[in-house]
């Protein structure tokens, strides 16, 4: 069949229907993360989906309850074209049973130009449009020289890198796509590392000795953990302050680099003086930072405000980076993905958007963080580019706007066509 590219755009107004059925039809899996554990009936649709494209599926668990899925749909001539991946989290954020939402979070709605439901903007959405653009690439027929690799993956909303492991699957391209939420606006991202500071006390005292502890001629030398504390909270600010007047990157506001002291626990009970403290942070840095240098930063600075005290000298804080889930062992990382305007990819894709909406596309930093970092941390070239406002994302009645949604996979389905027969 020849059917040119233009018809087949034309054909996302006339079978909008279709399009929002598809959204409708993933929004209602319920999938939150946390708790997790719940895309099984998801994934399975997705795989199906997928095999009726004509893709080869390949499904795995990663998690009880929790599968990862890929297609790959050969090219005619997969030496000779460029490969993409299109990847996107099947997870969505967590909803609380008192939201009041205009119906439920998973009985998607149509109206007024929107579709609401937990996971519109955030990102299933992005999902049915890439995954609707392919379909209508399939029915037509339409030529696909080089590889095209679909990932539908768990784990995003908790840091657990369902992406990663496709990475580590062997899962590669020459262009990775995330189409998660961006106000199609075609972006890279910072980073985010989430640590424990643990401070710990070789021994343990009864609270009535605090006296000797802290008063002349007390002779006890020990400490409250929490106490101590304080001190490396207060190192953490003054490192943020440093790198907030000393570190700039484009497109990204200034102070963006953050250190939150997001949650502290400590203490055994009133009887007791803290003979432990726990505080975990979360730390935001720049996209063309990476966390392993981070983490040294941090480290070596604490390090000193500890050696700065008497106590802390001999009772160093103890420091456990990252983790590979918030809900197994509280702890993610998301790497940074520099964006490449040079790109090949990049500036093919800025070139369908201008050819669709009539505008320039908008290159930027996402002000969140995603699973782009993952192919960025891979080496394989990545951009974040999908529909949904960031402000709807995660919200109450989050919501996606038909327009933009049918834009998006205009986009993205010129996009594929010219990508996939663009020689190696
Ligand atoms: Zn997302």
């Amino acid at each position: 069949m020849n059917t040119d590219i233009q018809s087949l755009i034309d054909q996302i107004d006339s079978r909008e229907g279709e399009l929002l059925d598809l959204l409708c039809k993933l929004v209602s899996f319920r999938t939150p993360a946390p708790p997790a554990r719940n895309t099984g009936e998801a994934q399975a649709f997705m795989a199906s989906y997928l095999e009726e494209l004509g893709f080869s599926v390949d499904r795995w668990e990663m998690y009880p309850g929790d599968f990862n899925v890929v297609g790959v749909l050969k090219g005619t001539d997969s030496e000779g074209y460029k490969s993409l991946i299109i990847n996107g989290h099947m997870d969505v954020a967590e909803v609380s049973p008192d939201e009041v939402w205009e119906t439920g979070p998973f009985d998607p709605v149509v109206r007024d130009g929107v579709v609401i439901g937990r996971g519109t903007a955030d990102m299933k959405g992005g999902l049915a449009g890439a995954l609707f653009a392919l379909k209508l690439l399939r029915e037509a027929g339409y030529p696909l020289p080089g590889d095209i690799t679909f990932q539908s993956v768990i784990g995003e909303e908790v840091g657990e890198a369902g992406t990663l492991d496709c990475c580590k699957r062997g899962y590669s391209a020459d262009l990775a796509l995330v189409v998660d939420t961006s106000d199609l606006q075609i972006e890279g991202q910072g980073g985010v590392i989430t640590g424990w500071i643990t401070i710990k006390s070789p021994q343990s005292f009864h609270d009535g000795t605090r006296r000797q502890m802290i008063h002349a001629g007390g002779g006890l030398v020990g400490a409250s953990a929490i106490e101590k504390m304080m001190k490396i909270i207060q190192g953490l600010q003054d490192l943020e302050r440093h790198w907030a007047v000393t570190k700039s990157y484009p497109g990204c506001p200034l102070g963006s680099t953050t250190i939150n002291p997001a949650v502290i626990e400590g203490g055994r009970h009133a009887a007791f003086i803290a003979d432990e403290c726990r505080l975990w942070i979360t730390v935001h840095y720049y996209p063309n930072e990476d966390h392993e240098t981070i983490v040294e930063e941090i480290e070596t600075h604490i390090r000193r405000v500890a050696d700065a005290d008497p106590w802390l000298r001999d009772n160093h804080p103890q420091f456990r980076w990252g983790g590979k889930s918030m809900i197994e062992d509280r702890g993610e990382i998301f790497p940074s993905l520099e964006l490449d305007p040079t790109h090949p990819g990049v500036r093919l894709l800025a070139s369908k958007y201008q050819a669709v909406t009539g505008q320039p596309a908008v290159l930027s930093v996402s002000p969140s963080v995603t699973d782009g970092g993952w192919f960025g941390h891979e080496g394989i070239p990545a951009a974040i580019f999908g529909p949904g406002k960031l402000r709807h994302a995660h919200a109450i009645n989050e919501q996606v706007s038909i327009e933009e949604l049918k834009d998006f996979t205009r986009i993205t389905l010129s996009f594929i066509a010219e990508w996939s027969a663009t020689r190696k």
